[in-house]
């Protein structure tokens, strides 16, 4: 699907508009002086879009959830002062009226908020017949249609200046990453609809300071448009999100570190990245065919099983199987993220295979 966006200018802005995008600035705006200081340092070093929220999504209750509009006349100041476009939250029809009575220039969506249809459907009423540019963060549950959804419904509004971001999504589990980045969500999003721009959130994928120069290199290599980062004068005194909040000269370090890929490669390299390529084909056939094999296999197995009486899962085999393939894998440095993770698959699908043999329903796909 090609959506018929406005791609260029994005933004009424010659720098905002080239690739990388960078948009900076507190995850709060708490004071009018951190806001203008902020913004200031940003601006000197060439940012041209400065974000800051106003009304914050809490997941606790009794938490700081934002200067709300008192805030606004202090991105006005921004923009008088430095020339820089603003970007702000908003969750409801009131957020968008004020955030368009104060003239901001760009509003976001945020993960909670685009995970609710009824919400984005409502925002998206409002903007019917304005023409502001609207960025849509993934929800916070790993689900790309309904990503897909939301960014349908305010494209749905006439809005034609749309970005998504990637902030990563929730997880249960004690992880690295405060919002596990799943990368393979973004990419389908950019495989359905080539011409979105899609820039990735850093500070709320890493929740710390210590990784957001890997995930933003990350993003690059894996061609994402731009970045979205929470900058803060001092950010361990923070409001929101301390922990992940850099200052604007820990951003220039990280921005000066970053390498920048070609979107397209040129002549002399695409002969040489065209023979990789099928050679990565070739090999990606090959895995199809031992699966297959391996599946024909597990259909034998489950054949005899049915004629044993035998149950489907024998727990002790599988712990086996992985564990032997952990330890292959992290000889051939393959990380155990990885191995677990095809592992579980290659079982999932045995399992299902013998179970058609047994004539019990295997797990299908989740309905949507
Ligand atoms: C934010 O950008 O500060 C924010 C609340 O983000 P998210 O919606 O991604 O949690
Ligand atoms: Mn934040």
């Amino acid at each position: 699907m090609n959506l018929e966006l406005d791609i260029l200018p994005l933004f009424d802005d010659p720098v905002a508009k080239k690739r990388p995008l960078i948009i900076a600035g507190p995850c709060s705006a708490e004071s009018e002086e951190q806001v203008l200081e902020s913004a200031r340092d940003l601006s000197a070093m060439g940012v041209r879009i400065f974000r800051a929220g106003i009304w914050k999504p809490r997941t606790r209750p009794n938490a700081f959830e934002g200067v709300g509009s008192t805030g606004l006349p202090w991105l006005k100041r921004v923009q008088e002062e430095t020339g820089m476009l603003t970007a702000i939250e908003v969750a409801n029809v009131k957020h968008v009226y004020e955030a368009l009575k104060f003239g901001v220039d760009i509003i976001w969506i945020g993960a909670r908020t685009s995970a609710n249809p009824f919400a984005v459907q409502e925002i998206a009423d409002t903007l019917k017949g304005l023409d502001i540019p609207v960025m849509i963060k993934n929800p916070v549950n790993p689900d790309v249609e309904l990503w897909i959804g939301a960014i349908e419904r305010i494209y749905g509004a006439g809005v034609k200046r749309i970005v998504a971001i990637h902030r990563g999504f929730s997880v249960f589990a004690k992880s690295n990453y405060r919002n596990h980045p799943h990368w393979q969500i973004p990419i389908e999003l950019k495989r359905r609809i080539p011409n979105l721009p899609v820039i990735t959130d850093p500070s709320h994928i890493c929740g710390n300071r210590e990784r957001l120069f890997e995930i933003s290199q990350e993003a690059m290599d894996l061609n994402f448009d731009g970045i979205i980062i929470e900058c803060h004068p001092d950010p361990d005194k923070a409001w929101s999100d301390a922990k992940q909040q850099i200052t604007p000269a820990a951003l220039k370090t990280i921005l000066d570190k970053i390498i920048i890929r070609k979107s397209e490669v040129d002549n002399g390299l695409a002969m040489t990245l065209g023979e990789l390529r099928e050679e990565i084909d070739t090999l990606d056939d090959q895995i199809i065919d031992i699966f297959e094999t391996r599946m024909k296999i597990a259909d034998q197995i489950g054949q005899y099983k049915k004629s044993y009486n035998v149950a489907i899962l024998q727990s002790k085999r599988w712990d086996s199987i992985l564990n032997k393939r952990l330890d292959m894998g992290y000889k051939k440095g393959l990380s155990n993220e990885f191995i677990t993770r095809v592992f579980r698959a290659i079982h999932q699908e045995s399992i299902n295979h013998q179970a058609r043999i047994m004539n019990i329903e295997p797990e299908g796909e989740p309905e949507t």
